[in-house]
């Protein structure tokens, strides 16, 4: 069975005193009762060590945002997978269309940094979606089906250790959502490709997540489409109440 998980993804957000803070106020909030969802947080690389220390691995998993393409050596100002796994970290976001825009991550680059972060223990959530005009074209199935190249070269045993995000680049951070049907056709159709692949099974078993503007009044309608497995949460991770909100859309 696969999970449903809740992932944030804090961004360039927070110094280590307010990320500190924020997920100290996480803690609190998920020790009471068991969420039906595993909670993964997602912090800039300076807090990973300090944040992995203070929760409770029970009721949060902690994760990166990024890590480097290449193994170690003279890549100044990069971190490895290696270096993401010694804090403690279990995840680390990849393939974020911000990293695709802003820093140039091409389909090969991503297929290292898969790759890197899986031979290093690390579960890999890995990013797709189309811009504005690919949608408005009818281009979103061919965009994204292209991404997939960067995880369509792994084992079936290490594609099966690897969680997705359907990311739809003009709902990120933008207040637009794409709609519950928009979010399962794409979740379907990336569950289709992944069986033609590697068979019902494995894609079956495969967590795909829904980000794009999801809050706690939208995530219900989106989560309980059935090949929406959950999401990956910007904004609205930076606030515990918030965060809280959207993990309770499990309940
Ligand atoms: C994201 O960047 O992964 C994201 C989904 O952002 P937001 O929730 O702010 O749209």
């Amino acid at each position: 069975m696969r999970k449903n998980i809740v992932a944030g993804n804090w961004k360039m957000n927070k110094t280590l005193q307010e990320g500190i803070a924020l997920a100290k106020e996480l803690n609190e909030i998920l020790a009471g009762e068991k969420a039906n969802c595993d909670v993964v947080i997602c912090t800039p690389f300076i807090h990973l060590a300090s944040v992995t220390a203070l929760v409770d691995p029970a009721k949060m998993a902690v994760g990166a945002e990024n890590c480097a393409d290449k193994e170690s050596g003279a890549y100044t100002g990069e971190v490895s997978a290696a270096m993401v796994a010694s804090t403690g970290a279990k995840y680390v976001i990849l393939g974020h269309s911000e990293r695709r825009a802003y820093y140039g991550e091409t389909v090969a680059m991503l297929e290292e940094k898969v790759k890197l972060a899986l031979a290093n223990g690390l579960t890999p959530i890995f990013c797709v979606g189309e811009v504005l005009d690919e949608r408005d074209n009818n281009k979103q199935n061919e965009v994204v089906a292209a991404q997939m190249a960067s995880v369509f070269s792994l084992s079936a045993a290490d594609f099966s250790k690897i969680v997705l995000a359907y990311e739809p680049v003009w709902a990120i951070g933008t207040g637009k959502t794409a709609t519950p049907a928009q979010a399962q056709e794409m979740h379907a159709f990336i569950r289709s490709i992944v069986a033609e692949k590697y068979g019902k099974e494995i894609a079956d078993d495969c967590s795909i997540l829904y980000g794009g503007s999801c809050k706690p009044s939208n995530a219900r309608e989106l989560f309980v489409n059935p090949d929406v497995d959950g999401g990956l949460i910007g904004g609205a991770a930076l606030k515990a109440s918030d965060f809280k909100g959207i993990i309770d859309a499990f309940n």
